[in-house]
């Protein structure tokens, strides 16, 4: 049987990224990086997707026809079923852009086309930290927060292919208004962008801190600069960051009620603040807000802990998509 490989296509607001993935032992064989050119609408960023694809299949050496399939990973608002993706802020001027169909046209390969935040999971159960589970629950923390959603080995899309938006959790009833239209989600208060918002009105409001100087020269802050001065002491950096693991918590006493994984995974971003300063404080607000139940002595409890792929997690999520689609039957082997 032929050699299984998977190319990956990362659609992002910035880059598109794609690579070629071997499925025996998850290795990338190539990768490109593209600009995505937001301005340009639709058609003219499908075909730099397509174009992605096609020069890193021959940067790996490998013929279009040798490719098993390709998996584009994009943002939502779409429909995997259908294969289309939709309008959104992120996307102005797409209305039910036929992103699979194209695909398949121009590159003779069948193709399958997923949220990204579903797709990251399904590249971390499939090639990284949740490899060695079979349900987990994928949050990543970035200037918004995604998700993914993986029970008894099944990606859960949800009845309307638009579930597992985990950013979007009401962590705090009547709370922070959120982009979405909703008041009080996870992401308004536990993102990286959000939490940059948040510090910046706290100064602007005359709170002290020793990112004041730095605000008022008009240099960036963000949520490294905050854990920065958090970790060093800073009373309203430290506050702001609490605030952030506490809703993120409080996010994941709901997963764990809700879900039950083996796992939560964090990813994104904001991972690189690491155990002690993330990690550590989410864990022990999970204890300390969580059910006391036990069930036998045993756990019921999810490991909470990081995702591993970090800069690989688009493309290797993209063509872990293929695999799933394979699994699934929606793409079926010659
Ligand atoms: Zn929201």
């Amino acid at each position: 049987m032929a050699e299984r490989l998977y190319c990956g296509v990362d659609f992002g607001g910035t880059n598109i990224k794609a690579g070629l993935v071997r499925a025996s032992d998850r290795a990338i064989l190539s990768q490109v990086s593209i600009e995505t050119g937001r301005e340009h609408g639709p058609g003219p960023i499908i075909g730099r997707m397509i174009r992605a694809a096609q020069t890193a299949v021959e940067q790996a050496g490998v013929k279009m026809p040798q490719v098993t399939a390709i998996g584009i990973g994009s943002p939502g608002p779409l429909s995997h079923k259908r294969g289309v993706v939709f309008e959104s802020s992120n996307l102005p001027g797409w209305r039910c852009e036929p992103v699979v169909q194209q695909f398949q046209k121009e590159t003779g390969r069948p193709a399958t086309l997923e949220n990204d935040g579903n797709a990251a999971a399904w590249g971390e159960f499939w090639a990284g930290a949740g490899r060695d589970v079979n349900s987990l629950v994928f949050l990543t923390l970035g200037t918004g927060i995604g998700g993914g959603i993986i029970v008894e080995r099944q990606l859960i899309r949800g009845g309307r292919e638009n579930g597992a938006e985990l950013g979007h959790m009401i962590v705090q009833a009547g709370g922070r208004p959120c982009t979405c239209g909703q008041s009080g989600c996870l992401e308004t208060y536990a993102s990286a962008w959000k939490m940059a918002t948040r510090f910046i009105e706290a100064l602007d409001a005359g709170e002290k801190s020793a990112l004041s100087c730095r605000h008022k020269s008009g240099l960036p802050i963000t949520s490294k600069e905050i854990v920065e001065a958090a970790a060093g002491g800073d009373p309203l950096a430290a506050r702001i960051w609490e605030e952030a693991c506490y809703y993120l918590a409080v996010g994941c006493v709901s997963i764990a009620r809700v879900i039950n994984p083996d796992r939560i995974l964090l990813a994104g971003g904001m991972i690189a603040a690491g155990e002690k300063m993330l990690l550590n404080p989410v864990r022990a607000k999970f204890a300390e807000l969580n059910w006391k139940l036990r069930c036998d002595g045993m756990s019921l409890e999810p490991e909470i802990s990081f995702a591993s792929l970090g800069n690989n997690t688009g493309i290797m999520g993209a063509a872990g998509a293929v695999e799933l689609a394979i699994n699934e039957g929606t793409i079926k082997l010659n």
